[in-house]
């Protein structure tokens, strides 16, 4: 006897009360568009699940992909049948035979008050059918096979297995966020943890030519690419940087150049998360991973900004990035060799407790304002779609 569908409960979402229905459906349009290169599977709303029928598919790498859109709390793989006591009894039977094990325990919901049998009944009438049937004990604690029963409104569900869902809420409903992306290996995990809780994504990234090539900007598309399995369509903003940069070297002792060249990178990233209507900056930093990231630089730097700003990394270990970028796929592209505009002008001894007044005294020195607006003026835009389908 084959599982025929899959059932998706919610994580968090639930507790939404009123915006219950359109976390439902943002997260139904989500697993379809996930799913889509699996043109036979079959998908249903309902109220308190999503189900999918699987017509043949394995389920393995279906359940695979659903673990990683977030908003699922969990994912059984199900037989559904009509609610009729020895059907379910036959079924139960049946689908516990096909389990590895020695004990087993039956639970029961009742969803739908109109069966006339109460889940306690359930259980009494289907436990003695295993019994009897087959050599495995009742481990009421313990048990190998936990062979659930839950009946619905549209039938009723057996299953032994569950899985474990990302969690968190469906993309879309968190609001917008203004990335800061830079083709290293930490943004672009900085994007997926951002967009595993609900924030959709704005991309903006700050382009050096001719010291940067235009390879990074493919590796960005690559990058993004890989992403759009998460959201359909991401937009990228490529702000030209050079001008900044050079007059930074000229103007600011060496020590202090990254302080400086991260906050013109804070002000460019401010100024076009509120022009589309971001509610957050976010990056990929790590505390103490390089001197322009300890607490003091990040509190000198995030002066010139009154938006919030996310660091979905804060706390991550290099390695732990890592894991993640090679489980998203997105590391094979992250290390393609690429200058970066931090590579080039890259001091030797940066400042990691810079000091505000002398930071400032050195952005004084030059017209940064009019290079802001000239950058953004100048910027180049850019929509990544994995292909046409309408988010
Ligand atoms: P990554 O952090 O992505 O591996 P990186 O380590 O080279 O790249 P850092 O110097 O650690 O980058 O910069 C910290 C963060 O600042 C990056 O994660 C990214 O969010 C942002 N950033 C750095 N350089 C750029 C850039 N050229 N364009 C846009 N954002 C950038
Ligand atoms: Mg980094």
């Amino acid at each position: 006897m084959k599982y025929n569908y899959l059932m998706i409960r919610f994580g968090e979402l639930s507790t939404k009360g009123k915006n219950k229905k359109n976390f439902i459906s943002q997260l139904y349009k989500n697993i379809k568009h996930a799913l889509k290169e699996f043109s036979t599977l079959e998908f249903e709303e309902r109220y308190d699940h999503i189900y999918i029928k699987l017509n043949d598919n394995h389920y393995e790498k279906v359940v695979e992909i659903l673990q990683d859109i977030s908003g699922i709390k969990a994912i059984s793989l199900v037989y559904r049948l009509e609610s009729d006591i020895e059907k379910i009894k036959e079924a139960s039977l049946e689908l516990v035979k096909q389990e590895e094990g020695k004990t087993f325990k039956v639970n029961c919901k009742r969803a739908d008050k109109s069966f006339p049998i109460i889940s306690d009944d359930i259980v009494r009438m289907v436990a003695p059918v295993i019994l009897k049937n087959t050599s495995l004990k009742v481990d009421v604690h313990h048990p190998d096979i936990n062979l659930s029963i839950e009946v619905r409104n549209e039938g009723t569900y057996i299953f032994c297995h569950t899985f474990e869902g990302a969690g968190g809420y469906p993309l879309g409903v968190g609001g917008k966020a203004m990335m800061m992306l830079s083709g290293g290996i930490d943004s672009p995990v900085a994007c997926y943890l951002l967009m595993k809780r609900g924030v959709m994504i704005e991309c903006i990234h700050f382009a050096s030519p001719p010291y940067t090539q235009m390879g990074v900007i493919y590796k960005l598309e690559d990058l993004l690419k890989i992403l759009n399995k998460y959201q359909a369509r991401i937009v990228l903003h490529i702000i030209p940087f050079t001008r900044l940069q050079e007059e930074i070297y000229k103007h600011a002792p060496e020590s202090y150049a990254i302080t400086i060249m991260r906050r013109m990178m804070y002000r460019l990233a401010d100024r076009l998360a509120k022009q589309r209507n971001c509610l957050a900056i976010a990056n990929g930093e790590s505390v103490g991973q390089v001197a322009s990231q300890t607490l003091a630089s990040m509190k000198t730097i995030n002066e010139v900004t009154n938006m919030p700003v996310i660091r979905p990394l804060a706390t991550y270990d290099k390695l732990e990035i890592i894991k993640i970028s090679e489980r998203i796929k997105t590391y094979e592209i992250s290390i393609r060799p690429y200058e970066d505009c931090c590579t080039i002008f890259d001091p030797k001894n940066p400042k990691t407790h810079p000091k505000l007044d002398d930071v400032e005294r050195y952005e004084n020195r030059f017209d940064y304002e009019s290079m802001i607006k000239e950058a953004l003026s100048n910027e180049e835009v850019k929509a990544i779609n994995n292909e046409d389908i309408e988010f």
